[in-house]
């Protein structure tokens, strides 16, 4: 199995990328999204976060308290580093168990991470989308409902897309200029062949 992932700053269009490929029938790990699921369901792990954070950091029915884990990651980034240690390896295991069960030519793992934590280089090829600034930020407030200073802030707070592009093996422009399916398929015709 070739396993390809895909990254990019917020707004980038990461999603609405995986979304084209999964249109063509390539399979998608949503590597946040299945995160949020093994923080609930993995009771190793959901132990290891109760050591780290507290048992305040689930309600009594199991699920993660979202709101009480933010206010404190958000303003501890060694709390943060330790939090994403312990979850980072039981992601990766787990998209590798996911990744060998697939019947496609190549399947990709979607991550907002990938290039931060080096988990790239596990990987066979690596896909970085990318959108000028003020596009995403207007994209995101417009998703999000949210202010334009909270994205200017998550922004910064991530790796430049320059540093994403120098480690990509192909690079998707979502400035709205060239045709998205366009360049998944040129991409998909390079992966297949
Ligand atoms: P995040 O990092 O927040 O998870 P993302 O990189 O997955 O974001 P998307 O959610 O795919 O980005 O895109 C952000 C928003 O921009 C979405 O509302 C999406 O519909 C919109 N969008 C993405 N690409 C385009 C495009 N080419 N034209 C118009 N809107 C777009």
């Amino acid at each position: 199995m070739i396993n390809v992932g895909i990254t990019g700053g917020i707004g980038s269009g990461k999603t609405t990328v995986c979304k084209i490929f999964e249109s063509i029938g390539i399979p998608i790990y949503y590597a946040d999204f299945e995160a949020k699921r093994l923080m609930y369901k993995n009771k190793n792990l959901k132990q290891k976060i109760k050591d780290l954070l507290g048992n305040q950091a689930y309600y009594s029915n199991g699920r993660l308290n979202k709101p009480y884990v933010a206010s404190i990651v958000f303003n501890d980034k060694k709390i943060l580093n330790s939090l994403n240690t312990l979850v980072h390896p039981v992601v990766t295991q787990d998209a590798t168990n996911w990744s060998a069960k697939q019947n496609s030519k190549y399947c990709i793992r979607e991550a907002a991470l990938l290039v931060e934590n080096s988990s790239y280089k596990q990987l066979d090829y690596l896909i970085v989308v990318t959108a000028p600034i003020e596009i995403r930020i207007k994209r995101v407030v417009q998703r999000d409902n949210t202010d334009i200073s909270k994205v200017q802030l998550r922004i910064k707070n991530q790796l430049s897309e320059n540093e994403k592009v120098k480690v990509a093996d192909f690079v998707i422009d979502n400035g709205g200029e060239i045709s998205l399916f366009h360049q998944v398929w040129k991409i998909h015709q390079i992966l297949i062949s």
